[in-house]
């Protein structure tokens, strides 16, 4: 399958397991994580810097007043002796070794890291559901409009009540044609997003742009290069509707000049960022202070990856909604046993940590890493 700007033939990831030294029912508590989807495996980098360093530190420099290993320590050492920008470079490794150090601390603790998180991050304030959308729509070889019509009804049959469908892959006239079929099964066009993946020149950024304004989706995500906030800035003057963008920023400098330089509107605009592969949990949490203090909202925060992180990160930081990649990138798609989805919603589940456990296909190919 394939977006507007790359196929996914050679999709790869890597996957963390940090043993602990802490025994539950005779076995090492292990935290287990993965690189999100779409930036491939970063093994190389995870093992010649960022797990040397954290092994070689003393257990006092890892853990906190309560002898708990403490993510954010964990992070400072794995910054050591690294220069000041090129943040995409590391992020990736930093913020999954990151993530699985938190599901291993959440674990010690014996509960789910969306509770860990609110308790830490958000005032101890949680809801039963978390808002839920489906990313998918790719073109496939086989892709015609019935094909879309056949997935976009596949997941209103799942309980999904908004989805997002990918465009720039084909002429525009054929992309309004897919997001017509889309539409004309939906309860109506804000319950569908589309995703140009960064691939337009600036040129077809705008033509796209004069091509999707009437139709008032819920959102239109990265017309242009991530980083051309030139370009995002004049969007957000002639496109009224919602604009998307975020899961290829990589740090809260990226994340801050699209606020100060690209016209991020803080009363609709909608960000995205993927919290492994942007430094992890506890950059995220900073990263939302941030954005509060520019004047946004953590209701607009919808992150990237279709995946167990990333609703942990929205059900114990209450942000926006999550993202549901059903039946693609195989053991790496979807969410736990038992979380159905219900008028757009998942209800919260108490496996303790991240969850991996209850993905009995991801967790076999975790669980042989770890080193129990
Ligand atoms: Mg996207």
């Amino acid at each position: 399958m394939r977006n507007a700007a790359f196929d996914f033939s050679e999709m790869t990831t890597s996957v963390v397991a940090v043993t602990t030294d802490v025994v539950r029912n005779g076995k090492p508590v292990v935290g287990y994580a993965f690189n999100s989807t779409g930036r491939y495996a970063c093994g190389a980098a995870m093992r010649s810097r960022f797990i040397p360093r954290i092994l070689s530190a003393a257990p006092e420099e890892l853990t906190d007043a309560a002898g708990l290993i403490d993510p954010g320590k964990v992070h400072q050492c794995m910054m050591r002796r690294e220069k000041p920008g090129g943040d995409a470079e590391r992020s990736v490794p930093i913020g999954t070794i990151e993530t699985a150090v938190w599901d291993a601390l959440a674990k010690v603790l014996d509960r789910p890291l969306w509770h860990v998180l609110a308790e830490r991050f958000n005032g101890g304030v949680t809801s039963a559901t978390v808002p839920c959308y489906v990313g998918g729509g790719w073109y496939r070889p086989e892709g015609d409009l019935a094909a879309l019509s056949d997935e976009v009804k596949r997941h209103l049959q799942a309980g999904y009540t908004h989805i997002k469908i990918k465009v720039g892959g084909a002429a525009i006239k054929d992309d309004l044609a897919r997001i017509e079929t889309a539409i004309g099964l939906l309860a109506g066009a804000d319950h569908l997003a589309v995703d140009a993946n960064a691939a337009f020149s600036k040129e077809r950024t705008q033509d796209y742009a004069r091509a999707l304004a009437p139709v008032g989706l819920r959102w239109f995500e990265e017309p242009c290069a991530p980083l051309d906030y030139e370009t995002f800035a004049g969007l957000t003057r002639t496109y009224d509707p919602p604009l998307a963008t975020g899961e290829n920023l990589f740090c809260l400098q990226d994340v801050e000049n699209l606020f100060s330089f690209g016209g991020f509107r803080r009363d609709r605009d909608i960000l995205q960022v993927d919290p492994p592969q942007a430094y992890g949990v506890g950059a995220y949490a900073k990263m939302i202070a941030m954005v509060e203090s520019l004047g946004g909202t953590r209701s607009r925060i919808f992150p990237h990856g279709g995946n167990m992180m990333s609703f942990a990160l929205v059900a114990g930081l209450g942000l926006g909604g999550c993202e549901s990649y059903p039946g693609v990138f195989a053991a790496f798609g979807g969410f736990a046993e038992g979380m159905d989805v219900r008028d757009g919603k998942i209800a919260l589940p108490d496996y303790p940590g991240i969850g991996f456990e209850a993905q009995p296909e991801l967790y076999k190919i975790m669980s042989e890493l770890a080193d129990v």
